[in-house]
């Protein structure tokens, strides 16, 4: 277990967590988004430095900004919002399954690992190696393959959590992978910063925004050594 005391980011004062990880990457102005998603824009609307009484940002991005969550809703049409997730679904023990492969996780790679059901997996790749967040947009990141999608349906995991912004990749299994997990009813997060956890039991806290009917919604997500 590593827990560097760096801040991440431009001016961040990284406070006591008391024992607890943050597993979340810091939302900004210009970062790195899926290509066809909408900008990250954060600006300040009223500015005290500028005469007003207060402070007041105005936030434009899309509901799969930075770490975030995936309701059903996403590639189910009929299926549930984050506003209709069971908060069971993201608070309890969480497994954190450090993953070699360079291009996916397989589901020949999940033989090794006893998964079973309502279990909360985390994948950590070579995706954490770097602070992606501040970097322009990884097409070669690495994702969860469509066979370790069917193969985390097929033993009913509760929670499927990634290192990068989709939990299918670019190139392939982009909707092949969402659609066999999220019409499973796996809850999925996405854009989780692993880089400071290594393999093991954990608890975790993931809270969505709750945002009627909402596809997507940008998450906080901590972990702590169990
Ligand atoms: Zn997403």
């Amino acid at each position: 277990m590593t827990i560097a005391g760096a801040a991440e980011g431009p001016g961040a004062r990284e406070p006591d967590h008391g024992g607890w990880i943050d597993v979340s990457v810091t939302l900004r102005d210009g970062m790195v988004h899926w290509p066809d998603n909408p900008p990250v824009s954060i600006t300040r609307q009223l500015d005290i430095s500028k005469g007003d009484a207060a402070n007041v940002s105005m936030l434009s991005m899309g509901s799969h900004t930075g770490t975030h969550m995936d309701a059903p809703l996403h590639f189910v049409p009929e299926g549930r919002g984050l506003d209709e997730m069971d908060l069971g679904a993201t608070m309890g023990p969480a497994r954190v399954i450090e993953i070699d492969d360079s291009v996916a996780v397989t589901a020949a790679a999940l033989e090794r690992h006893v998964i079973e059901a309502g279990e909360r997996i985390l994948f950590k790749t070579r995706n954490s190696d770097r602070s992606w967040v501040d970097q322009p947009f990884d097409e070669d990141f690495v994702y969860v393959s469509a066979g370790a999608a069917a193969h985390l349906a097929a033993r009913q995991v509760r929670l499927v959590g990634v290192d990068y912004l989709s939990v299918g990749g670019f190139k392939s299994d982009g909707a092949e992978t969402h659609t066999a997990l999220l019409e499973a009813g796996i809850w999925v997060i996405e854009g989780l910063d692993l880089s400071r956890v290594s393999a093991g039991e954990y608890e975790m806290i993931c809270l969505p925004l709750k945002i009627l009917r909402s596809d997507g919604a940008p998450a906080r997500a901590i972990l702590r050594p169990r």
